[in-house]
């Protein structure tokens, strides 16, 4: 199908549009609709599937700019990772008014991040390290939290971060929404699922 008729907002349409993507990759045309209707998605596919795309623009769909709090989290495994999905999210959401996504990563200066953080992140990006560290200093409030996604979740695990993922998946609100993204499937990626999934949509490309 066309991106049209995969029930996105005309504002995200048009950011589509001049960003030059002609129809739908098939992880976008698979995970789009139900994560629009607010499941829970476990899709199983690699870099340059679209991938960033298929998450990003249901999670914008439901964002309220109006609202000055964060109201989505991705994670990422690096910080060129989340520098880029940061940049990607302004990108696609750039019809929608003033957005504000705040890329949140170790290494870099503590200062920077909670002054942007204080401002205002309607999206906040980062490595499960440093964003479970603002969520322990409370400069993140996890409660208006209503789109978690994990991008490249089995290389989060290999990563080590098992635990910060599930300290974070933990303090959110239990009604959010949940979309989960991995290369592979392994029995560290299906465990995850099980523990914070809502019955996801599996989609593999
Ligand atoms: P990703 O797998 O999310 O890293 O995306 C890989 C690349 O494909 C990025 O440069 C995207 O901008 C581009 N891309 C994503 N979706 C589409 C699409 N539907 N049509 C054309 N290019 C796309």
């Amino acid at each position: 199908p066309p991106f049209s008729e995969l029930g996105l907002p005309a504002e995200l349409l048009a950011a589509v549009e001049k960003l030059g993507f002609e129809r739908p990759s098939p992880i976008q045309a698979l995970a789009i609709p139900p994560a629009l209707a607010g499941k829970d998605i476990f899709g199983l596919s690699q870099t340059g599937s679209g991938k960033t795309a298929a998450f990003t623009l249901p999670m914008l769909a439901r964002l309220d700019l109006d609202l000055n709090r964060t109201q989505a989290m991705i994670l990422c495994p690096t910080r060129e990772l989340a520098n880029q999905v940061c940049e990607d999210v302004h990108r696609l959401g750039s019809a929608l008014g003033k957005l504000h996504a705040v890329p949140v990563y170790g290494g870099a200066p503590m200062d920077r991040q909670l002054r942007a953080l204080r401002a205002g992140a309607h999206v906040v990006v980062g490595t499960p390290g440093r964003v479970l560290d603002h969520l322990r200093r409370g400069s993140l409030d996890p409660n208006l939290i209503k789109t978690i996604i994990l991008d490249e979740a089995d290389r989060m695990l290999d990563m080590g971060f098992r635990d910060e993922m599930e300290e974070l998946l933990a303090a959110l609100p239990p009604e959010r929404q949940a979309l989960f993204f991995s290369a592979t499937m392994n029995r560290g990626v299906k465990s995850l699922i099980e523990s914070f999934g809502n019955d996801p949509e599996i989609i593999q490309i």
